[in-house]
C-alpha cells in the first residue's frame, strides 16, 4: 500500500534527489508529469524539449527497474500540472506529497499554489543538486558589500577541501591559473590544430519516440530534433563525463576561450545539460577531475579551471538567483531599449562571428561559454538590446537553460543590467579580441582593422559608441575609466564618425519600431 507520493520534476533526475533518497519504494509511489503547458511556457528549442522528456522517461524506467512504482503522465494527455496531479490524487490518495524544492521561483510558487488549490499536503525538501545550500549562500552573501565570484569560490574550495593542501593553502600555491590558460587561435594553429572527437550517441527507441512527439506537438519551435546525440540517462551521462576527463580535460584550460568555426565543442565538457537535469552531480564532476590531476593525467591549470567552473561559477550563479529574487530578471540599469532582432532566430547576418555562433545554437542548442559571452552577449550589450528579451532568447534556445542559471548570466554578466553587482566591469570588446581568439574574421565581409565606415567591423564602432553613451557611469569606475578617458580624448570628428557608423548599423540590424 503506497501512502506517500514522491513528485519528481523534469530537472530533478538526480541520484541524490532528496525526496527519493528519503523514501522507501515499498510505501511510496513516484509521480512524474509531462505538462504540456510547462513545455509551452516558452518557445523552447526542440532539442531542449527532446532532452528533457526523453531523460524523464529514461529516469522513470530506471526507477521502475530499481523497484519503484512510477505514476507517469504523458504529454499527450496532460495539458498541465493540475490535470496530472488531480488524476494522481484520485487514483492513489496519498496522505502526503514530498517534492525536492524546485530549481526556480516560477515552479516553487506555482506548485505550492496548486497544492493549496487541490487541498493536498506538499512538503519541500532541500535540493542536493548544488554543493552550496541556498541558505548557506544567502547567509554568506546577504551582509556583504561586494559579491565577487572569486570570494565565493575560495570559500567553497576551503569548505570542500578540493585542491587544498593540509596547511590551508591552495594546491600549487595559487587559487587561479588563468594566465596559463586561454591560448589564442594562432597558438592553437601553431600547435597543429589539436582536436578530439566528441562521442556521438545514437538515439534509442524512447528518444526516437519523443522526437516524433516534439515534431508534432512543438512543430513551430526553433531548431530540429535531428542529429540529437546527448546522453539521456545516468549510465550514459557518466560515460560522457569520463570521456571528457580522459580526452579533453588535459587541454581544457589551454583552449578554454578559443572559438573555431569547424570545432564547436573543442575541449569543453558539454556536461551542462546533464548536470542541470541532475544526471550528473557537481561533486562527481569536480572530484573526477581532481583525481585525474592527482594521477598525473591532467595538469593543474586545466583541473583548477574546470573545478572553478563547477564549484565557483555554477554555484555562485545559482546563489545570486536565490539571493536577488524573481525581480532580478527585470533589472535594466543601462536602460537598454532595443528589441532583440528577429535574426537571432535564423542567424542569417553578414557578421561572420554572429552568423557562425547563431547557426550553431540553432542546429545544436548549445554554444560554449566564450561564444555566449564574447560574441552574443557582447553584441547584445554593445547594441543596447533589452535584457528581458535577451534573457528570453537565451532561455529558449539552449539545451542547458534553466531560469536559475540564466538570470545572473544574462542580466548580470552580459547585459550589466544589475549595475555591476556581479561583474566589476562590463564584458565589452571590439574585434581585436574576437580576431585573436577565433577564426571568424578572415571569412567576414567586414574588416576587423577598420574602426568606422561601411566596411568596418561593427563591434569596433559599437564598442566606442557604448562608452560614449555610458561615459558618466563608467568614468567613475576604476576598472572602466581607461576606455572612457581614451574616448573623451578623441577628436570630435572621430567621435562623430563612430556615432554615425553606429546609428546607421543599428537602424538596419537592430531597429527600434516607430
Ligand atoms: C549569456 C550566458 C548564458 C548562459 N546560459 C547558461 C545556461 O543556460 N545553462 C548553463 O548551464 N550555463 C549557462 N551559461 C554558462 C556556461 O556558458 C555554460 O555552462 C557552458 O558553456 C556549458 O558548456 P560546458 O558544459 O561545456 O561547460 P564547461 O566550459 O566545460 O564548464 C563546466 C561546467 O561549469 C559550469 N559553468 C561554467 N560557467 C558557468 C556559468 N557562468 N554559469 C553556470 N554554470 C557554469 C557548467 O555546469 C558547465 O557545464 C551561460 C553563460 C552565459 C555567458
Ligand atoms: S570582422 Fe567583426 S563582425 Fe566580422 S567576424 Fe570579425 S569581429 Fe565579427
Amino acid at each position: 500500500m503506497h501512502t506517500q507520493t514522491i513528485w519528481v520534476l523534469g530537472d530533478q533526475l538526480s541520484p541524490n534527489n532528496a525526496a527519493l533518497t528519503a523514501a522507501d519504494p515499498a510505501s511510496a509511489v513516484v509521480l512524474m508529469i509531462e505538462s504540456k503547458a510547462r513545455g509551452a511556457l516558452r518557445h523552447y528549442h526542440k532539442k531542449k524539449l527532446l532532452l528533457v522528456y526523453s531523460a524523464m522517461r529514461h529516469f522513470a524506467n530506471d526507477l521502475r527497474q530499481a523497484g519503484w512504482t512510477v505514476d507517469y503522465h504523458l504529454l499527450t494527455d496532460t495539458p498541465d500540472f493540475e490535470s496530472g496531479l488531480k488524476r494522481h490524487l484520485e487514483t492513489h490518495h496519498p496522505t502526503s506529497i514530498q517534492l525536492t524544492e524546485p530549481n526556480s521561483f516560477i515552479e516553487t510558487t506555482a506548485l505550492k499554489k496548486l497544492a493549496r488549490k487541490l487541498n493536498t499536503d506538499l512538503t519541500l525538501l532541500p535540493t542536493q543538486q548544488f554543493l552550496c545550500p541556498r541558505a548557506d549562500f544567502l547567509a554568506w552573501a546577504s551582509p556583504r558589500k561586494r559579491l565577487l565570484m572569486e570570494d565565493h569560490y575560495r570559500r567553497l574550495r576551503k569548505q570542500t577541501c578540493y585542491l587544498m593542501q593540509k596547511n590551508g593553502e591552495p594546491v600549487g600555491g595559487q587559487w587561479n591559473f588563468d594566465h596559463d590558460n586561454r591560448k589564442t587561435f594562432s597558438d592553437w594553429h601553431k600547435a597543429g590544430r589539436p582536436t578530439t572527437p566528441i562521442p556521438a550517441l545514437k538515439p534509442d527507441t524512447i528518444t526516437r519516440e519523443v522526437a516524433a512527439l516534439i515534431d508534432t506537438e512543438f512543430a513551430d519551435n526553433p531548431g530540429t530534433t535531428e542529429n540529437f546525440s546527448l546522453p539521456v540517462d545516468r549510465h550514459h551521462a557518466l560515460k560522457w563525463l569520463d570521456n571528457f576527463i580522459t580526452h579533453r580535460l588535459p587541454t581544457f584550460g589551454d583552449y578554454e576561450d578559443l572559438m573555431v568555426s569547424t570545432e564547436p565543442v573543442l575541449f569543453h565538457s558539454l556536461i551542462s545539460p546533464l548536470i542541470n537535469l541532475g544526471l550528473l552531480t557537481p561533486q562527481e564532476c569536480a572530484e573526477k577531475a581532481i583525481t585525474a590531476y592527482e594521477n598525473g593525467h591532467a595538469p593543474l591549470p586545466a583541473v583548477e579551471g574546470f573545478v572553478r567552473q563547477i564549484i565557483g561559477w555554477r554555484e555562485y550563479i545559482n546563489g545570486i538567483y536565490w539571493l536577488r529574487g524573481p525581480d532580478y530578471a527585470k533589472e535594466n540599469a543601462l536602460h537598454a531599449h532595443r528589441p532583440l532582432p528577429d535574426w537571432f532566430y535564423h542567424g542569417n547576418v553578414p557578421m561572420s562571428c554572429l552568423n557562425h555562433v547563431l547557426h550553431q545554437v540553432i542546429d545544436t542548442g548549445w554554444n560554449h561559454h566564450i561564444q555566449r559571452l564574447m560574441i552574443l552577449g557582447n553584441f547584445c550589450l554593445l547594441a543596447g538590446i533589452r535584457p528581458d528579451q535577451t534573457l528570453r532568447w537565451f532561455t529558449e534556445m539552449y539545451v542547458d537553460a534553466n531560469e536559475w542559471v540564466m538570470a545572473a548570466n544574462v542580466v548580470g554578466m552580459i547585459c550589466h543590467a544589475d549595475g555591476g553587482l556581479i561583474t566589476t566591469k562590463p564584458y565589452a570588446a571590439g574585434s581585436a579580441y574576437i580576431n585573436r581568439m577565433s577564426d571568424y574574421c578572415p571569412s567576414c565581409q567586414f574588416d576587423p582593422k577598420l574602426k568606422t565606415g561601411p566596411q568596418a567591423c561593427p563591434f569596433n564602432y559599437l564598442y566606442w559608441n557604448f562608452y560614449d553613451q555610458h561615459a558618466d557611469r563608467f568614468n567613475n569606475n576604476p576598472r572602466t575609466s581607461m576606455p572612457v578617458k581614451n574616448w573623451l580624448k578623441r577628436p570630435p570628428k572621430d567621435q562623430q564618425a563612430v556615432r554615425d557608423s553606429a546609428t546607421t548599423f543599428l537602424k538596419t540590424w537592430v531597429p527600434v519600431p516607430e
